[in-house]
């Protein structure tokens, strides 16, 4: 029986508080916290028609380090669940301190005005926590999060040592919008156009901007693809904790027409994360570009088909070389039924409600702060099979890349 308090009230903060409430026998008090009030209490009233669940909410700007403490110090919940935007992270990381309290986000740190996608300044934590006793578990969504899990549990059970890996992620959902992104699209954005780095023989290696990609066939008949090569944030603490790794890449797919409005968009300037002049006021254009697109978590009742997202790894199992794939795929109208929401919402939310459940049933202990590879696999992939996100395993690979 555990207070926890959840910020963001966005896309993923809606399903992670929905899947809560369903389990009030481990969360037995759930607070919602959010730069908009309406939104947590929007969130609420679905959560109390579905379930029953009465949750509090209040406004907060995490940005703002003493507000946040005090409303630990009000609340004194035994977790926070950071899914708010990752410009937050330090500041709910440093309230988290100030209260003694267990922390948890889905995202690393960015600062504000360059695109990183880098752990070391949430790293540097780790003594301040581990002095403190408190847990900081960073990157519990899907990917990172899930995909980490998935690769340590095939070195656990199917490979004794990983050799490659592919992560692969496959939206195969059609949201009828000309252009619109599945999660924060200041985030996305900023994701999709950086450099592409990825880790092979010891170093990591600086390409273009999906400049690899080939066709991809998604399995259980998700569909068929581009598929491009793109940086991720975890790949970086994964090619540190996967001993013996010799080669990282992450994939992702998407559509001519989601590519050439992005092309547009940055050749026009707008996706620019610095500040510009407009009319003797400062804006960023991007943010502005995101108050224009459709709000993600509008997509829910339009957005059909599936996601299809797995790792195919190589290793060797008894001295010889083996590939096998390990995936899940989620509905996008299935999730909406469940809890209102797209299925990339839903793939997150759910790893965060189940990385918060690790913690506060103590199954994933530890002073300092870890990468979710560091954890043992095995209760969190058991609850996603329970939760919502059943995987799959194939005996090969699904794809030549
Ligand atoms: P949204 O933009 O839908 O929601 C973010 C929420 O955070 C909004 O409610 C926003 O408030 C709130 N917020 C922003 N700034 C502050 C602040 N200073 N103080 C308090 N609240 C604030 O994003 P998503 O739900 O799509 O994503 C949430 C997180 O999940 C992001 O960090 C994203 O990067 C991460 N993510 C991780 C994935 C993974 O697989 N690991 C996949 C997808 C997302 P307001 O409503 O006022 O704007």
């Amino acid at each position: 029986m555990s207070k926890i308090l959840v910020i963001g009230a966005g896309g993923v903060g809606s399903v992670a508080v929905h899947k809560m409430a369903m389990n009030p026998d481990i969360f037995s008090h759930i607070s919602l916290a959010s730069r908009t009030k309406s939104k947590c209490d929007a969130i609420a009233a679905s959560v109390k028609e579905r379930t029953g669940v009465v949750i509090d909410t209040y406004g907060l700007d995490a940005d703002d380090v003493a507000a946040t403490t005090a409303l630990l110090n009000q609340i004194k919940p035994s977790l926070v669940v950071n899914l708010a935007l990752p410009y937050q992270d330090l500041n709910i990381m440093d309230a988290c301190l100030a209260a003694g309290v267990h922390y948890m986000d889905t995202a690393n740190y960015e600062p504000l005005d360059v695109a990183k996608f880098e752990y070391h300044w949430q790293w540097a934590y780790q003594d301040r926590y581990k002095d403190a006793g408190l847990m900081a578990l960073l990157g519990s969504g899907f990917d990172p999060g899930v995909t980490s899990v998935f690769a340590m549990w095939l070195k656990k059970h199917k490979l004794k040592t990983i050799r490659q890996l592919d992560i692969l992620d496959c939206n195969g959902g059609d949201h009828g919008q000309h252009f619109a992104t599945n999660f924060n699209p200041e985030i996305n954005i900023r994701e999709v156009t950086a450099e592409c780095r990825h880790f092979e023989n010891g170093s990591f290696v600086e390409t273009p901007p999906l400049s690899l990609h080939q066709s991809f066939t998604c399995p259980d008949e998700v569909g068929t693809y581009e598929i491009y090569r793109m940086y991720h944030e975890e790949l970086e603490s994964l090619a540190i904790n996967i001993k013996g790794l010799k080669r990282i890449r992450f994939f992702m797919t998407f559509s001519e027409n989601y590519l050439t409005h992005l092309r547009v968009l940055e050749n026009v300037g707008m996706t620019r994360i610095d500040e510009v002049e407009f009319n003797g006021q400062k804006i960023v254009p991007l943010q502005f570009l995101k108050a224009l697109l459709p709000d993600p978590a509008s997509l829910g009742p339009r957005t059909k088909g599936k996601t299809w997202i797995g790792c195919q790894v190589t290793g060797l199992k008894d001295g010889k070389q083996k590939t096998v794939t390990i995936y899940n795929t989620c509905d996008h109208q299935a999730c909406y039924q469940e809890v209102q929401s797209q299925a990339i919402s839903y793939t997150t939310g759910v790893p965060a409600f189940i990385g918060a459940k690790m913690i506060l049933e103590k199954k994933w202990t530890g002073d300092g702060v870890f990468n979710m590879e560091q954890m043992d696999p095995d209760p969190f992939m058991d609850d996603l099979q329970k939760y919502g996100l059943p995987w799959k395993i194939i005996e090969g690979p699904v794809v030549q890349l």
